[in-house]
């Protein structure tokens, strides 16, 4: 029966085949018919403002990534066992972006098989089995993926720590235990994380973080931490992993790569979500002499990782990316975004911290006066605003961070409609 066009009977539908662990966004959901750059359409005709995803990273349906798509589909479409040169073409361009030391690159086709890969890379590289994790981090849905994420393992309905994972506090310059000093945050936290690393009964293979905490709730790892803690991580045997699945490709505005911010350079990195916009891909960058290890040992392959088709749909990202400046939009328009944010958390004691670079910021809600999480006022602020066609989320351990990722041409306009609708929700609920 489709198309189906109640609301509950497109539900029911869905729920006939499909299990109701697959979530699905906001109080009344919605029926999406199509997509066009920032802009969503749902099957009663509404405009909706994607200020969400940062899958559809050059904008949903883009032109040219269709047109890349499609021409290559009806030419070659193979795995890497056979010779095609937009194979090294897109991994050279890739790998433009990075500096020196990283030069080789591994295709697969998500952000869960990268972290998978790397994880395995690192452990064979090391020959150990230690591996050190953020708290509230998030790297993916495969069982050493979960393993290595806290955000799954420490909820009450995961599967718990495993003995081989080490948990460092998550460096948070607005909560946690040195939220209130002065200086040096970052290398207070990272000296606590060695003290764990030191301690801990399995030599640590790697250490894993994002450079801006994603599920944590928007945290950016706090000045100065990476710095001192990835010479520490390699003066002790292990390598340094960079999970970039939704801080990568120039979203942070004044980096391609949020690691840039930090100012290190890891041994692998992680990409994923908009690496083809919507088409399923994924990668591991790493530097030759892991590459060379790995390659002692058994073989890799990947059915579809590096096909033509995700080759040529990942260069035009890259090409479109450069055409229009999108890098410079996320900066531009980005910095406007978080200066509009701050303004209204002049104005609304509800907003305990504006966070973020570029197009990836976070707004901490919390209770008037003090840093109590307001989930409750996060999850009504992000219904309201979907009543009003603005798409956002909502993240962080209590869930009580709005999250907003936008596609890279967002304009200064659409941020200005963000803010002041959310602006006008926050008025209705002080009368
Ligand atoms: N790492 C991070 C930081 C992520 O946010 C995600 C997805 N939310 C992943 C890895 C896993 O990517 P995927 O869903 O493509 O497997």
């Amino acid at each position: 029966p489709w198309p189906v066009k109640t609301l509950d009977e497109s539900l029911s539908y869905r729920h006939q085949f499909l299990s109701k662990i697959l979530s699905v966004s906001y109080s009344k959901p919605i029926q999406m018919e199509n997509a066009a750059f920032q802009y969503m359409y749902d099957a009663q005709g509404n405009t909706f403002l994607d200020a969400y995803n940062n899958i559809p990273h050059v904008g949903h349906s883009h032109p040219k990534l269709v047109e890349a798509g499609q021409r290559q589909m009806a030419k070659l479409n193979t795995n890497t066992r056979y010779l095609y040169d937009l194979l090294p073409q897109y991994a050279e361009k890739l790998l433009s972006k990075f500096p020196a030391p990283l030069n080789r690159v591994f295709f697969v086709n998500s952000g869960s098989a990268a972290s998978d890969l790397a994880i395995r890379m690192a452990k064979w590289h090391t020959k150990r089995e230690g591996i050190m994790v953020m708290e509230h981090g998030y790297h993916g849905n495969t069982q050493i993926s979960i393993d290595i994420s806290d955000y799954k393992f420490s909820n009450p309905k995961g599967q718990g720590q495993k003995d081989y994972v080490l948990k460092v506090p998550i460096p948070d310059a607005y909560r946690g235990k040195y939220s209130h000093e002065l200086e040096n945050k970052g290398k207070k936290y990272a000296a606590e994380a060695v003290k764990l690393m030191g301690k801990f009964n399995h030599p640590v293979a790697a250490f894993i973080a994002e450079p801006i905490v994603g599920c944590g709730g928007q945290v950016p790892l706090a000045a100065g931490y990476l710095q001192e803690l990835y010479p520490e991580v390699r003066a002790y045997g292990g390598l340094c992993i960079s999970d970039e699945v939704q801080t990568g490709f120039g979203r942070v505005g004044d980096h391609f790569w949020g690691f840039e911010q930090h100012g290190v350079v890891p041994d692998m990195v992680i990409l994923g979500k908009p690496m083809g916009n919507g088409h399923p891909m994924g990668a591991v960058v790493c530097t030759r002499e892991i590459a060379e290890s790995f390659e002692k040992g058994v073989e890799f392959f990947s059915s579809f990782g590096g096909n033509p088709v995700s080759c040529a749909i990942g260069l035009a990202v890259l090409d479109v990316m450069e055409e229009e400046g999108l890098q410079e939009n996320a900066m531009v328009v980005g910095d406007y975004y978080k200066s509009l944010f701050e303004q209204l958390q002049q104005h609304y004691a509800n907003i305990g911290d504006v966070r973020g670079s570029g197009l990836f910021l976070g707004v901490d809600l919390v209770k008037p006066g003090t840093k109590e999480e307001d989930e409750q006022l996060a999850k009504l602020i992000k219904n309201q605003l979907r009543e009003n066609f603005i798409l956002i989320s909502t993240d962080g351990p209590k869930d009580s961070v709005l999250k907003t990722k936008p596609p890279l041409i967002f304009t200064k306009e659409n941020a200005l409609q963000v803010v002041e609708e959310m602006e006008r929700i926050l008025i209705k609920l002080k009368r």
